[in-house]
């Protein structure tokens, strides 16, 4: 038998720490773009493990094996908690993944995308065909700073999804109380604004920060788990902000009875298994 030698083997091999000491490292097998936009550095690598994945400046965004979790999460639990959703709004989520999951929903009548780098929405076009394809025909992706949108239009929705960048760069100001304030006020009275929340395992300090200013704003917020094997620490947290204490409950288990073939995480036990919330993920929130 042929003897494999280990040390001889030469490959490429990608890194994202999640820690000075800790990350997630995959073999690549090779570059498929490497752009610098006015915003950020845009990658695509083609990995062995998890095939194509988008990094900005450096961050693990989205991969072709995974994507699925997060997308469906950040939709799926929040329209089916309330149903009744004509308008939506996504700031960020220029992968378009979030919007392709919203476009399921026929009664949606509009949903406005303002996402602020025209070369993640490209690049999704041309590497990740699956997120872009099968876009509802009532779907609008704006190119533009989502500061600025929340704070000059009067237009009000029924669901606004955060699907933004961690807080540096272009997404620092989508962190903010002027921006959260922003969203509150064209919210609808029953409406929901979900947002990722980075890990409750790394992250829980600036979790802490965040979720306090957003329960002063709002006035109720209501988290939630998935597990996402590519971000850090795999476990990831979502919040559902409203300005009404939120019945979490399945409203209608027809809704996705449609297309939940077609969903391959979300489904009516995960609706209400990623409410219930680990001893340690409760402390954060104090309760
Ligand atoms: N799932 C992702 C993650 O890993 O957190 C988020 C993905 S999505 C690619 C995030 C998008 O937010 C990026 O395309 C980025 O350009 C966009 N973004 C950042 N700041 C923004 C802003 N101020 N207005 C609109 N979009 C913004």
């Amino acid at each position: 038998m042929e003897q494999f030698n280990k040390s001889q083997e030469t490959h490429l091999w990608y890194t994202e720490y999640h820690t000075p000491n800790s990350g997630i490292t995959l073999k690549v097998k090779e570059t498929l773009l490497r752009v610098k936009s006015p915003y950020q550095e845009l990658v695509i690598l083609d990995t062995y493990e998890y095939g194509k994945m988008m990094l900005l400046d450096g961050l693990v965004m989205l991969t072709e094996r995974d994507e699925f979790i997060y997308h469906e999460m950040i939709t799926h639990m929040p329209v089916n908690v309330n149903p009744n959703i004509k308008k939506a709004l996504i700031i960020g989520g220029g992968d378009c993944g979030t919007l392709r999951e919203l476009s399921k929903y026929p009664f949606i009548e509009n949903i406005k995308m303002v996402e602020i780098d025209e070369e993640v929405v490209k690049a999704s076009k041309k590497y990740f065909p699956q997120l872009t394809s099968g876009l509802s025909k009532n779907s609008e992706i704006i190119i533009g700073d989502g500061i600025d949108f929340v704070e000059k239009t009067n237009e009000i929705f029924d669901l606004i999804i955060i699907d933004s960048t961690d807080p540096i760069g272009p997404a620092e100001g989508l962190f903010t109380d002027a921006f959260y304030s922003n969203c509150r006020r064209i919210l609808s009275e029953n409406g929901m604004m979900v947002l990722q929340a980075e890990s409750p395992y790394f992250h829980a300090d600036s979790i802490k920060i965040f979720s306090d200013r957003l329960k002063r704003i709002f006035g109720f917020i209501t988290p939630y788990i998935a597990f996402i094997p590519t971000y850090p620490s795999g476990m990831w947290e979502f919040i559902i902000c409203t300005k009404k204490e939120l019945d979490t409950s399945l409203k209608s288990k027809s809704l996705i009875g449609d297309f939940e073939q077609m969903l391959k995480y979300y489904n009516h036990d995960v609706h209400s298994g990623a409410f219930k919330l680990p001893t340690f993920v409760k402390k954060i929130y104090g309760i």
